[in-house]
């Protein structure tokens, strides 16, 4: 197993020679991850699961790469069968789960439908019929919030307590958590009929969006919920917010693009009268593609009519061709992955509290409680209009480089991401200058991970790095460098997730034991030879930074170097002397620090590169045990 877990650099499988005609099975499902914070979302995964005669194998699917995350050796699998599920206990859009039990791990798989779970269930058991491990007892239902839904019981490598029985399935028997949708509905069905599966609610109220991931409401509009995790926030979404009716092409194009998300779609009225068109985005839509494609929806000459994209594919309602296509590309550029709305966006969006805004009037702020004080100034807790969190920073007189901070201040507001700290606005009318972020319950990370020193398990740990991976990940994507990631430099929100905070700041202090790298607080043992030699900065410094970030989580909260002076890590650094294993990190994710403290930028990898790597990580600490 371990030529294939990590190699010390990122392994990228090739979808060309692994997915190969001794295929029996192939579909995107979404996967359960098993150690990751208890109630997150993030914890179902697409997957495309692929079944041959030897392996059971999941990928990363993309439309043109895929990244294999894992797999399970056929002859290694104890049990396969359905999950019974108690009504409305299921977080993800699939809503059929089947259970793949190997070793001492059982991996939770969700299929679309009840006809995708009974065809993997049936391949799968016809596949281990010959296994000599089967188990005699199983467990019909979840392990969820640490214990077996069915018995109760704690432990999770407790004993079974229903009889296993390989072909008297009990598929038959148990009665799926949603009824199977037989009936066909009447074309043409734009605007589309319910779901009768879904739950409907009204807003009573109109609600303005104040966060990117909140969804405006409109009174008196029906909203579907998704999930509902928390009192007080459901996950809703509009209910067919893909249909923007009077958008032309550029306008779709024009949406699409400000949403910048693989496999973003609408469908809206074609130019054609009495036609519909899905407008598709993709990034990854091959060298000199615009990245837009259009499908007109077909009608086929057949009575009754059905609608289709592909041919072969053809419905009674477009919302089940959308079903369909959500889960299969089928011969589109890629599957249509994220609804688009229209609704209550303006282009481009912004992630300040209104569109290009960045002044907020103080008048709004109430001031809290301190919550720490920094090279800028002292941090506390408000409320904008007396409602939101926020964290107002005051602005220490001579601390910063304001006006080039101000200017710089409308771009950083657009960069957008659940792992960045989000700045919501500034107010530059008065001094002190103020800056309002995204608050964040648990504080600066360095703190969490000293405070609680002795609690984590590795697999939180590894959760840390990746969340800071995906948030440093998006930054060079937008060529955006941090210039100072460090512990001290994120914070921790109250679900534990990790998020990124400062970026870029670094160029705004006006203190030059800062700025200057033999000054006193230069943060010399974050910085990689390049950057304390000739001040070069650059995505690739901070995958530096970020291999020593990834060792101060690892190490709960230490100093890196900590019995060195900046001046001694200078020397020690440029000879190839290196951050020693700290005793929580495995070797393999060790070999990830060192990779980030290459000497030469380019032999560093890049957060793209690392981030699929830490993600393969976390799954196979957890599939196959450590
Ligand atoms: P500076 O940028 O001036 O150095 P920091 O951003 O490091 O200041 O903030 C100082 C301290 O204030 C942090 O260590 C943290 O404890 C607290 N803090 C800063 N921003 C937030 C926030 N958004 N939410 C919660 N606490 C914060």
């Amino acid at each position: 197993m371990e030529d294939w877990i990590f190699n010390g650099r990122k392994k990228r499988s090739n979808p060309m020679t692994e997915m190969n005609y001794n295929t029996l099975l192939e579909e995107i499902l979404i996967k359960r991850s098993q150690q990751r914070k208890k109630t997150s979302p993030l914890n179902y995964k697409e997957r495309l699961f692929v079944l041959t005669k030897s392996v059971l194998t999941y990928y990363e699917g993309r439309a043109e790469k895929k990244y294999r995350k894992g797999f399970v050796d056929i002859s290694k699998i104890k049990c396969v069968e359905i999950v019974k599920i108690d009504d409305g206990v299921i977080p993800c859009q699939n809503k059929y789960p089947f259970q793949v039990v190997h070793d001492s791990t059982t991996l939770y798989i969700f299929a679309p439908s009840a006809q995708s779970r009974d065809r993997w269930v049936k391949s799968l058991k016809e596949e281990i019929k010959h296994n000599n491990n089967l188990m005699v007892k199983y467990h019909p239902k979840l392990w969820a919030d640490g214990i077996y839904q069915c018995c109760r019981q704690t432990e999770k490598l407790a004993p079974g307590c229903e009889k296993y029985n390989l072909f008297e399935s009990s598929v038959k028997k148990v009665l799926p958590p949603a009824p199977e949708k037989k009936k066909r509905r009447p074309p043409p069905p734009l605007p589309p009929e319910e779901d009768k599966n879904e739950e409907i609610v009204v807003a009573m109220y109109d609600f303005q969006a104040i966060e990117t991931h909140d969804l405006r409401l409109e009174r008196g509009q029906e909203y579907i919920i998704l999930e509902k995790n928390d009192v007080h926030w459901w996950r809703a979404r509009d209910k067919y917010g893909w249909y923007c009716r009077n958008m032309n092409r550029s306008k779709a194009e024009q949406l699409l693009k400000s949403e910048d998300k693989e496999g973003g779609f609408i469908v809206r009225d074609s130019s054609q009268p009495g036609m519909y068109t899905v407008s598709l985005y993709t990034k990854f839509g091959g060298e000199g593609s615009s990245g837009f494609r259009h499908y007109h929806i077909k009608e086929t000459t057949t009575s009754p009519k059905k609608y289709y994209l592909a041919e072969k594919h053809a419905f009674s309602s477009i919302p089940e061709i959308i079903e369909y296509h959500k889960h299969n590309a089928a011969g589109l550029v890629t599957r249509l992955r994220y609804p688009v709305s229209a609704k209550g966006k303006n282009v481009p969006t912004t992630a300040g509290f209104s569109y290009e805004k960045w002044e907020i009037n103080p008048s709004e702020l109430t001031f809290m409680r301190e919550l720490g004080s920094g090279l800028f100034g002292v941090v506390r807790l408000g409320k904008w209009r007396a409602q939101y969190k926020v964290a107002i920073k005051a602005i220490r007189e001579g601390a910063m480089c304001e006006e080039d901070f101000i200017e710089e201040a409308k771009v950083m507001m657009k960069l957008t991401h659940p792992k960045l700290v989000q700045l919501y606005g500034v107010c530059t009318q008065q001094r002190p200058i103020y800056i309002v972020t995204e608050f964040m319950e648990c504080g600066c990370l360095l703190n969490f991970l000293r405070q609680r020193h002795g609690h984590f398990s590795r697999d939180v740990l590894l959760s840390m790095c990746q969340d800071v991976c995906e948030g440093m990940e998006y930054l060079e994507r937008n060529s955006f460098i941090h210039r100072d990631l460090a512990a001290r430099n994120c914070l921790v929100n109250e679900s534990g997730v990790v998020k990124v905070s400062d970026f870029g700041m670094a160029r705004y202090v006006l203190d030059d034991q800062y700025t200057s790298s033999s000054g006193a607080k230069f943060p010399v043992k974050w910085c990689p030879p390049e950057v304390f030699n000739y001040c070069r900065f650059s995505s690739k410094s901070d995958v530096w930074s970020f291999g020593v970030l990834m060792w101060e989580i690892f190490t709960e909260g230490r100093m890196p170097f900590e019995k060195n002076a900046n001046f001694e890590v200078v020397t020690m650094v440029s000879r190839g002397h290196r951050l020693y294993r700290p005793k929580l990190a495995s070797r393999y994710v060790y070999e990830v620090m060192l990779s980030c403290w290459h000497e030469k930028p380019e032999g560093r990898p890049s957060f793209e590169e690392l981030l699929h790597t830490i993600d393969e990580l976390a799954e196979c600490e957890e599939t196959f045990g450590r």
